[in-house]
């Protein structure tokens, strides 16, 4: 029997160093709440990492895959969430990058191992060991997390965090998948689906002067697209009044991937931005593959393209359309996210930057 002086106390010391975070416990469908609030130690930044206070994190369609199960587990209790604006509260040993009180962004890419062939040749988002933010490394959900300072971006003082949350994945895979479609300026470029990254890339979009097409089902996405300078918006499967330089595929349906090759030009190429697809039924090489159509996927991001997509998003400039939640709400944000109901992008606020 324990001494009354050696009581277990009610909470563990770890409490005054506690923060809140949205935990998966086990992936479920978003209907039954997977994400529970729970309260952690907050982290300590190991060798080259950076200990940061989360202002906001931005809810991505690869947060309701990873927290739904559509894909692999990596490990138990994780913190999902890889759009993180945040300030930098500690910095461990051998860092020396960021300064405490800057302002800084954490993105999908965690870390690259930076000695696989594909590092090596500047292909770090095809990295053959990469760590992904909210999937193998804790993400925002929470009020503190840590990462590489490496791999974390400068971002700018005096915007709200909820306008910059969105850049760090709907942005810069946005970027890379209007890049991976090759629209020249000036092309007919078609948007599949018209959610976070959808609404960011018609801006990159039309500041290139391209004329952008937008299929979707949704009147709300629909009537975003309109007043962000569609040159024509239709549903899903409507195929575009002209043929398509080039196309992206945001919605994570396979059976997409048909009509949106169809619609395309000779020589056309179609881009599918998202991490997870269903399956594509068959195609026909005819209408869908021949006159040179080609038919690319998009992997992760390079640091590269994140810097380049931080840089356009202050010379366009992109504003991003916001929807916030606060932190324990994250189940409701993913919940919206999947049944359409955001315009725009879903974003955690939670800390104010102040107190
Ligand atoms: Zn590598
Ligand atoms: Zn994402």
């Amino acid at each position: 029997m324990r001494a009354a002086s050696d009581a277990v106390p009610a909470r563990p010391a770890c409490y005054l160093l506690g923060m809140r975070a949205m935990l998966l416990p086990a992936p479920a469908r978003i209907e039954a709440r997977p994400l529970q609030l729970a309260e952690r130690p907050i982290p300590a930044p190991g060798a080259g990492e950076i200990l940061i206070r989360v202002e906001a994190c931005g809810v991505c369609r690869t947060d309701l895959h990873v927290v739904e199960g559509d894909l692999d587990r990596r490990r138990a209790d994780l913190v999902p969430g890889h759009e993180v604006v945040g300030r930098v509260v500690g910095c461990g040993p051998g860092t020396s990058r960021f300064a405490p009180g800057a302002r800084v962004g954490v993105a999908w890419l965690h870390r690259a191992c930076g000695v696989c062939r594909f590092c090596t040749r500047g292909a770090e988002n095809l990295c053959l060991s990469p760590r992904f933010t909210g999937w193998d490394a804790d993400g925002g959900y929470a009020e503190y997390l840590v990462a590489p300072e490496a791999f974390v971006y400068a971002l700018a003082d005096g915007v709200p965090a909820r306008d910059l949350a969105p850049l760090l994945c709907a942005g810069i895979i946005g970027y890379r998948a209007f890049a991976r479609s090759e629209a020249q300026p000036g092309d007919r470029i078609g948007l599949f689906g018209f959610g976070g990254s959808a609404h960011l890339v018609i801006q990159i979009a039309r500041s290139r002067g391209c004329e952008v097409y937008v299929m979707s089902r949704e009147p709300l996405h629909r009537e975003l697209a309109r007043s962000l300078g569609a040159a024509w918006v239709g549903g899903s499967f409507d195929p575009p009044p002209h043929p398509l330089a080039a196309a992206i595929l945001f919605a994570p349906a396979g059976d997409l991937v048909l009509p949106a090759l169809a619609a395309l030009d000779r020589g056309g190429t179609l881009a599918v931005a998202g991490i997870h697809l269903s399956g594509i039924p068959s195609l026909d090489y005819e209408r869908h593959r021949f006159q040179e159509r080609t038919l690319r996927s998009v992997t992760a991001n390079t640091r590269a393209d994140g810097e380049a997509l931080l840089r356009l998003g202050i010379e366009i400039p992109l504003r991003t359309h916001t929807v916030a939640y606060p932190l324990e709400a994250a189940n409701d944000a993913l919940a919206d996210l999947r049944n359409d109901r955001i315009r725009g992008a879903a974003v955690l606020e939670i800390w104010d930057g102040r107190s």
